[in-house]
């Protein structure tokens, strides 16, 4: 449920600039060299996926079930996930996004992204061999157990029986939230209604642009993004009912400012529903 009528043209306006969104285009343009540069430590993806990795490492982050909200046509997000949790739900608002990841899920048809190098990088962080990648796609598609549609802009993301009733253990949420908000107070709500889909306790591992004000989805799909500091981050965190744990940052060099968006930073939020 939405407040006013003010808020509602917002997240209306929001949900038709998303109806081009192209899941092979904005694939190509985040995650391919350089962004996706296995060779280098400085190139954004491996950087995420350390965060992820060490995340769910450190030993205080266990349970059954793993949701990642808006995972879009990704599956980077998940990786180092499915080897601590039996089981995962992506979800997404978009149908195009869905099908892109049933596609690879159900290992049938051609997929817009090559997952492999991925797959290898996060065998090698968890200190097995690349050539272990195999094993770790078999996992991945064996713990997957649905792909639901979401909407974070409603008091309820998820339809009403998608969840059990103690709720998720553990969620992930990357460049979603600042993406399909259209102002601060939007994203703070968004933060609280995904709240609601964890256990207290539970974990929310949270990625994000920083100071960015558009990104394209697609060719010409222009995407208005709520710029966020720091700060912002810390706040709305607090507001929403999430203790901070841990806030790392990563500032893009500029090599990887290659105009698909003008985003100036990554974070990575480690925080625990209170
Ligand atoms: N998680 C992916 C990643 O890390 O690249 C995709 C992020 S993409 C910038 C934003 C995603 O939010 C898109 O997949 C889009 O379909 C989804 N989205 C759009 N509106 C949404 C809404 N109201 N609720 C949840 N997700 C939404």
């Amino acid at each position: 449920m939405m407040e006013d009528k003010g808020e509602k043209n917002g997240v209306a306006a929001m949900a038709a600039c998303y109806q081009k969104f192209d899941p092979a285009a904005y694939l190509q343009y985040n995650y391919t060299p350089p962004r996706a540069d296995f060779t280098r430590k400085d190139s954004i993806v491996p950087w995420k996926l350390a965060c992820l990795h060490r995340a769910l490492t450190e030993g205080d982050v266990s349970g059954e079930l793993l949701v990642d909200i808006g995972s879009g046509p990704t599956l980077y997000q998940v990786m180092s996930g499915c080897e601590v949790f039996k089981k995962l739900i992506l979800t997404d608002f978009l149908e195009v996004n869905r099908q892109e990841l049933r596609r690879w899920l159900q290992d049938e048809g051609k997929c817009s992204l090559d997952w492999t190098p991925y797959l290898e990088h996060v065998c090698k962080l968890e200190g097995r061999r690349s050539s272990a990648w195999p094993e770790k796609a078999a996992k991945l598609r064996q713990v997957v157990a649905d792909i639901l549609p979401i909407d974070v802009h409603c008091s309820q993301p998820l339809a009403p029986d998608a969840l059990p009733s103690a709720g998720a253990d553990c969620l992930v949420s990357c460049f979603c939230l600042e993406s399909v908000s259209p102002d601060m107070p939007a994203f703070t709500r968004a933060l609280g209604n995904i709240q609601k889909l964890l256990r207290p306790g539970g974990h929310l591992l949270l990625i994000g642009a920083l100071g960015e004000s558009y990104y394209f989805g697609g060719p010409g799909v222009r995407i208005p993004v709520v710029p966020l500091d720091e700060a912002q981050v810390c706040s709305s965190l607090k507001e929403s009912g999430y203790t901070l744990i841990r806030l790392e940052v990563y500032t893009l060099s500029q090599d990887m400012r290659v105009g698909v968006d003008d985003v100036t930073g990554v974070f990575f939020a480690k925080a625990k529903r209170d």
